[in-house]
């Protein structure tokens, strides 16, 4: 029996016999061919089963996926068409009378090392999607057969260095009981796919998955990060015990949706949603937000070559304010960083594009791009309650003027007779530790904060969001991560206005009493865990917390912190 830890991503538990992927993978060797025309006919044989099989990843989607799952698929569709895949390893086989793989790991190579001259570090990333639609060519090379058997998967643990979000699709397609992989964080886009999937998963083993064999019983846990190989019966029988008490929780939980947010003492809290495409508006609704409180717009403009304009922006706002009936804070755009848009392709090639033009610099420098989006989303705000929310703000100088443009943009459209809500609130996320430093000067200038805490602990402790060699520093309970929260709540305390949290910390139960103690009385989060901290606030006593928080908040050793809160949830 052995145990290994990672990042547990999905929730729930897994029990099933572990199917290693890296295990399959065919060896790569050199043959001589003589007959290069059928050669050449294989590779392209191969190019046209693996296309096949993207695009039935691509119709698999599930409806309520967010826009960038598809929208990753269609990236490896493209990278595969691409003549640098699709073409040039037939004139390897020409020139070197070569078997296709050799010449497909041949021009691998190469491609390898244009990536690795790149300056910047995304786009260097994005070797790992060549690699990985590399492999699925050399798959399909290699007979392919079992890629699409349903049965063989049917219940299995898989385990991989790394998995593409078009197999994670595929996967959950045929009906895998989770799986593991030795890269990706908390926040990477193969994290985000699981949650949104619902497997369960555990992500940055960090190369511990070799010590897994094919077949072999294995437990996951989902939301410990515990992967457990070989386990006695006792064990499992622990785990299955677990993973009832699992689903009959959600049970319990669901018969919370109509119960009010309220602490035992009395207290009001608001939990709202967070949304990427206005078709996630029905799953606030299940669970009944109290309304969204994050819109991540920027997904309207991803996976297009055109951005979206005034009209369809008004027509997607519109529908999400009419068919929740509740208000709504929608986020002007956040590309940038590990954010990308092929409508709204930077300029340069940023060297650091995480503290490069992101969010709101990119759009006070792109007026073209954010004057349609402000327009609509005033119209919009004609059709019920909408707040507008200012991503990254850092200068109060930015602020005043993304102030001034909306009130221009404002202006005009009085001009021009458009209805909309001129009393609009106008608020900022708090995500850049000086904008969290001085929040009093920018809760004086706005009608709501809203904290980001993934961004906020990224650019506080300095680790890359999308980096799976440093998560292992990602804490949210960080001395210097409570210390900016609890500056900023006081800060909008003290100006009479509201503050949200919208990062993931807030929809994590595990630190809702905290966030209760500091005062938060309103969480954004993806809808799907809005029961469980709607329970934990129910169980607990805001007036206690407020004393307990600040004894918390005193504490400087991580060891402490995070005793004193798993305390605090007791
Ligand atoms: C955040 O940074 O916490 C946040 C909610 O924004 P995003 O995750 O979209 O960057
Ligand atoms: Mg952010």
């Amino acid at each position: 029996m052995l145990a290994l830890h990672g990042f547990g991503v999905g929730n729930g538990i897994a029990i099933g016999r572990a199917l290693v992927l890296r295990k399959f993978q065919p060896a790569i060797e050199r043959r001589d061919v003589d007959d290069i025309e059928a050669e050449v006919e294989r590779f392209k044989i191969a190019i046209a089963n693996t296309r096949a099989e993207l695009r039935r990843a691509r119709g698999k989607i599930p409806a309520h996926s967010p826009g960038e799952v598809a929208g990753l698929v269609d990236a490896h569709l493209m990278m595969l068409e691409d003549a640098s895949v699709a073409v040039a390893p037939e004139q390897i086989i020409r020139d070197e009378q070569c078997n296709a793989e050799w010449a497909l790991k041949i021009q691998n190579d190469k491609l390898g090392e244009v990536f690795a001259q790149m300056n910047d570090a995304y786009l260097r990333s994005k070797k790992s999607d060549v690699d990985q639609v590399i492999n699925r060519v050399q798959w399909q090379l290699a007979g392919g057969e079992d890629s699409d058997n349903d049965d063989a998967l049917e219940g299995r643990i898989l385990f991989a260095n790394d998995l593409a979000p078009a197999d994670a699709v595929l996967l959950k397609s045929q009906r895998i009981a989770a799986f593991a992989t030795n890269l990706g964080g908390p926040i990477s886009h193969t994290a985000i796919l699981a949650r949104s999937l619902r497997i369960p998963a555990i992500v940055g083993l960090h190369g511990a998955a070799r010590f897994v064999n094919n077949g072999e019983r294995v437990i996951i846990d989902g939301s410990s990060g515990i992967v457990i190989i070989d386990p006695d019966d006792r064990l499992v029988e622990e785990y299955q015990n677990r993973r009832l008490q699992g689903w009959r929780k959600l049970r319990e939980l669901a018969a919370l949706k109509d119960e009010r947010t309220q602490t035992r003492d009395g207290h009001e809290i608001a939990l709202l949603a967070n949304i990427e495409l206005p078709n996630e508006v029905g799953s606030a609704r299940k669970v009944k937000a109290a309304g969204v409180g994050l819109f991540r717009t920027e997904y309207l403009f991803m996976n297009r070559e055109e951005a979206p304009g005034e009209e369809e922006q008004y027509a997607a706002y519109r529908h999400v304010v009419e068919s929740l009936g509740r208000p709504v804070t929608i986020r002007t755009i956040d590309i940038g960083s590990d954010k990308q848009s092929a409508a709204v392709a930077p300029t340069t090639v940023a060297t650091n594009p995480a503290l490069g033009l992101r969010a709101i610099r990119l759009c006070l420098s792109e007026p073209g791009l954010f004057r349609p989006q402000l327009r609509a989303i005033l119209r919009a705000s004609a059709h019920g309650p909408v707040d507008m929310m200012i991503p990254m703000v850092s200068s109060l100088d930015e602020l005043d003027r993304t102030l001034d443009l909306i009130r221009e943009v404002k202006r005009e459209l009085r001009r021009e007779q458009h209805n909309f809500d001129d009393q609009i609130r106008i608020g900022g996320m708090v995500e850049v530790p000086a904008a969290a430093i001085s929040a009093d000067m920018f809760a004086n200038r706005l009608d709501f904060l809203s904290i980001g805490t993934n961004d906020l602990i990224q650019y506080t402790l300095a680790i890359d969001r999308v980096d799976d060699d440093v998560n292992y520093l990602y804490d949210p309970l960080h001395p210097a991560v409570l210390r900016l929260i609890k500056n900023t709540i006081d800060a909008g305390t003290r100006a009479g206005i509201p503050v949200s949290m919208c990062g993931e910390m807030a929809g994590d139960a595990t630190y809702t009493r905290l966030l209760l103690g500091m005062n938060l009385k309103l969480f954004s989060m993806d809808p799907l865990r809005l029961l469980s901290v709607k329970s934990m606030i129910r169980n607990s006593d805001y007036e206690k917390l407020r004393e307990q928080a600040d004894d918390i908040l005193s504490l400087n050793e991580p060891g402490e912190l995070h005793d004193a809160v798993d305390r605090l949830n007791e």
